[in-house]
């Protein structure tokens, strides 16, 4: 099979056809022609199809291994696997640092509805442990902003063994740094606001899937719900997609470069990094992720430290989210939500120049 850098350059564009584009442009359709019996018009709303989405998803579909269907954020594709699988009495089994808003809307909503919500961190597998009458295993690895690390494929094999649906938020790694469906789980979901696309220029999230019962159930649930994509958005997401590869290579390196550069930063403590050896699960991460990611954390001495160190980066946006080709960081004790220390930093690696981010560390470190 061809390296996933050659498929994704033409992942999901359409067979070559004399003097038209190679990606097409976005298809801006309320309603499409649509005469006669709807069987012969595979087009003819568009909540419910557009030309646009299919390539995309074609394409996302040839990178997981599986079917995907596009959705108008992450959280709307998080929500479609919750609401599509959990009915009133089922059990679900989150990680208790997953991604903040996913806790809300499982402790929240789906609580209210009677669903039972379990909560256990990602480290050391200890999820596991709450299987026993679980519907669902909902994993989030690396976890973010901590970058503890799971077992993909064990704990599918064991949610399997107990009957238990496993899906993976697999935002953090991309499915180019990581392959949950491959490792074993049901579903794969992410936002693609994140280092899938890249830019800092849209929200947009996906769920992929092996089984195409599965597959029905997320796509009557997006159908019903209405949470779909513009295709201005779907539109460039393909057009960032291809260059992923590109992107990550140089961010995970500079990424790991960085890392390393403040591990031996006196003034910075607790620095982490998947591709660190150091890391506690590096060994596990290297099995089964090819790339480590573009986030790094670490932690300053106190609240006031870390806005400083923030305020005097000159190549660092001060920002939320993670994943662009921009580097970002933000001081995450900011938002509360997550248990982290005052002067704990998540940082986002993007694809400057090494040196000149190294530079710029340097000099706000001082
Ligand atoms: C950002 C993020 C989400 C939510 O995605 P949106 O596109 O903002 O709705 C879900 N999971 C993780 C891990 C994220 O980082």
């Amino acid at each position: 099979m061809m390296k996933a850098a050659t498929r994704i350059i033409r992942a999901g564009l359409p067979d070559p056809q004399q003097a038209a584009p190679f990606l097409p442009g976005p298809t801006f359709a309320a309603p499409y022609h649509a005469a006669g019996d709807p069987v012969n018009a595979p087009y003819n709303y568009g909540r419910l199809h557009n030309p646009t989405w299919t390539h995309f998803e074609q394409a996302l579909g040839e990178l997981e291994g599986g079917l995907a269907l596009a959705f108008g954020s992450g959280m709307a594709a998080i929500a479609s696997v919750f609401g599509s699988v959990l009915r009133p009495g089922d059990k679900v089994v989150i990680p208790s640092d997953s991604y903040y808003l996913a806790r809300v809307m499982t402790n929240g909503y789906f609580t209210q509805m009677g669903v039972q919500v379990v909560m256990a961190p990602t480290a050391n597998n200890a999820q596991l442990e709450h299987l026993n009458g679980a519907k669902l295993l909902w994993l989030e690895t690396p976890s973010n902003p901590g970058l503890d690390v799971c077992d993909i494929r064990a704990m599918a094999q064991a949610a399997h063994e107990h009957g238990t649906l496993v899906a993976v938020d697999n935002t953090t790694a991309t499915t180019l740094g990581q392959q949950p469906l491959g490792l074993g789980a049901d579903f794969s979901v992410a936002s693609d606001t994140k280092a899938l696309t890249g830019h800092s220029d849209l929200i947009l999230g996906h769920v992929a899937v092996k089984d195409a019962k599965l597959m029905d159930g997320i796509r009557m649930w997006r159908n019903q719900i209405g949470a779909v994509p513009g295709p201005m958005e779907v539109w460039l997401a393909h057009r960032s997609l291809a260059t992923l590869h590109l992107r990550l290579e140089r961010q995970c390196a500079s990424a790991l470069t960085i890392a390393q550069f403040l591990s031996e930063q006196p003034s910075v403590s607790d620095v982490r990094y998947p591709g660190l050896t150091t890391h506690p699960v590096h060994e596990l991460a290297r099995q089964q992720m090819d790339y480590f990611g573009p986030i790094i954390s670490f932690t300053l001495a106190d609240e006031a430290t870390a806005q400083r160190f923030l305020s005097k980066c000159q190549l660092v946006y001060e920002a939320t989210s993670f994943g662009s080709l921009h580097t970002t960081a933000e001081r995450r004790a900011r938002w509360g939500g997550d248990v982290v220390a005052a002067g704990f930093i998540r940082m986002n690696i993007g694809c400057e120049d090494v040196d000149d981010l190294l530079d710029d560390l340097r000099q706000a470190l001082k």
